[in-house]
């Protein structure tokens, strides 16, 4: 094996990536960093019917917003491309030639009506059609036609497909860093069409040819492809090329019940599925995003990470740099992994927290700019400060400090019922009265003020404290109503306790 690590995510852009697909890319990208190698993408694109335009623009954008960018790939020529496989067609053509002519591979002529009534017989006697060694000499193709048939059939531009010869009677011995050794009796495996006569190779060809051409050294990618490995490793042999390493990722499971997460649980439960938000170019339909959501991509990376792996200890906040100092692929798990978008918020909420005040402030003027509202830098960085332990996302800032910028446009019925009392309107007026009498209106001046006069009438501070958040802040909700007051000022702490008296009472 080269002695440099080099990993591939090799995407087939037929959608949206998917958040799993996000994970295996960056299971990839952390080995990669770790041990100082290269992150190759790939685009596996030769299914054209599948093809979606906007995939491969969307697949670059997620990877460049959860901060694992490849560096070699579509656009990072470095001497491996190129990096989509629906322009390498050629040489996939040359490396099946290649079986065929050392009796790894055949054609087969059969159409697809008569593979069709050969599993309709089988089904029939009750057994399944498998195209192998048990019938491959009796069907029609290379290995049971003779040369001059074959030539015939070939320079007729009759269709066909390469088929793989697999072994009979074998036990292969596979080997993965996750799952350990496996084996597999060669006699279960069917033929797989590696060739098809459009002159496009399918996965499993062009999958293998690139990889060794890549000089990938580990493949690391989702579980959905171990029944592969086999096909894979007998490929590597025939060929005469040293296998890299395998490493399947466990599925990804619904937060509930049981099977794979699926667009559908997200939809259903609210969460996205998808790393950024994607409207389909023919539908017009649109998928939520994380990062539309709100989410900042550090969540998320660390939400992915811990999504069939963990470190061993009990830390669990990694960011990116840290992760890739962990990152193990022996500690990877076996077993399918259960989606929480829970979770996703506890790190959201987590690094919402430890993001710097000036840019949460910039991206709070965004939402106000929305509200169509415009607030100077310090007064909106002040507000971020006091309330920022209250949000999970940025957008939170409105919800939760709406009133430092507007006043109450409705009062919650059920607090101001709590709060509003047959006398309130009476003290609410005197209170008018001792703030108006404020020269100073600083929060803990105001406090001490407010105390001593409430004290005075001896009277508990529910009484003002309540209807006076409901005046200022239209609920029984918010952080310390002195700030508040401080904050929106005196002329309109007042003309908001008037506007309560006029309403409510
Ligand atoms: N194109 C395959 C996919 O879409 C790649 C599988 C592999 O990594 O070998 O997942």
């Amino acid at each position: 094996m080269s002695s440099k690590v080099r990993v591939r995510f090799a995407p087939s852009p037929t959608g949206p990536l998917h958040i799993g697909g996000v994970r295996t890319a960056l299971y990839n990208y952390l080995f990669a960093k770790k041990h100082n190698g290269d992150f190759v993408l790939r685009i596996e694109d030769t299914d054209q019917n599948r093809f979606v335009e906007g995939a491969e623009d969307y697949i670059i954008e997620s990877l460049n917003w959860c901060g694992i960018p490849y560096d070699e790939g579509p656009g990072k020529e470095k001497g491996f491309g190129p990096y989509r496989q629906s322009e390498r067609k050629d040489i996939y053509r040359e490396y099946a030639e290649k079986l065929i002519e050392s009796g790894n591979a055949y054609y087969a002529f059969d159409t697809a009506d008569e593979l069709d009534a050969h599993r309709k017989d089988h089904e029939e006697k009750g057994k399944t059609f498998i195209y192998n060694w048990h019938n491959r000499e009796k069907l029609k193709n290379s290995l049971s036609l003779s040369k001059e048939e074959v030539q015939e059939k070939l320079d007729g531009d009759e269709p066909y497909v390469i088929r793989f010869k697999s072994p009979k009677d074998e036990i292969l011995h596979l080997k993965d860093v996750i799952r350990g050794d496996m084996e597999i009796d060669t006699n279960i495996l069917d033929d797989k069409v590696l060739f098809k006569s459009d002159g496009m190779p399918t996965y499993h060809l062009a999958n293998i040819v690139d990889d060794h051409l890549m000089e990938i050294t580990h493949v690391i990618r989702g579980e959905e492809w171990l029944p592969s490995l086999a096909l894979h490793y007998m490929l590597y042999r025939a060929f005469g090329w040293e296998a890299p390493e395998f490493a399947h990722l466990p599925l990804i499971l619904k937060p509930q019940g049981k099977g794979k997460l699926s667009k559908r649980d997200g939809e259903k439960m609210g969460f996205p599925v998808f790393p950024l938000e994607w409207k389909d170019p023919k539908s017009g339909e649109t998928s939520a995003g994380y990062r539309e959501d709100g989410y900042f991509s550090e969540a998320v990376v660390n939400m992915l990470a811990f999504l069939g792996w963990n470190p061993g200890t009990e830390q669990e906040f990694f960011e990116l740099e840290e992760l890739t100092k962990a990152f193990e692929l022996e500690r990877v798990h076996k077993g399918g992994a259960k989606f929480d978008p829970e979770k996703t918020k506890w790190f959201q909420q987590h690094y919402i927290q430890l993001a710097d005040n000036d840019l949460l402030t910039e991206e709070f003027q965004k939402v106000l700019k929305k509200q169509e509202i415009e607030a100077e830098t310090e007064y909106v960085h002040a507000v971020v400060d006091l309330i920022k332990e209250r949000v999970v996302f940025v957008e939170d800032f409105w919800d939760q400090g709406y009133f430092f910028f507007i006043a109450p446009t409705s009062y919650e019925p059920k607090d101001s019922k709590k709060a509003w009392k047959e006398d309130t309107n009476e003290l609410m007026s005197e209170l008018i009265e001792v703030l108006k009498a404020q020269d100073e209106f600083e929060a803990e001046k105001l406090q001490n003020e407010v105390k001593s006069w409430i004290k005075s009438k001896e009277i508990g501070f529910g009484k003002v404290m309540m209807p006076l958040r409901i005046a200022l802040v239209g609920a029984l909700q918010g952080p310390d109503l002195y700030k508040i007051a401080e904050f929106v000022g005196k002329k309109e702490t007042i003309k908001r306790i008037e506007t309560a008296i006029e309403t409510i009472h």
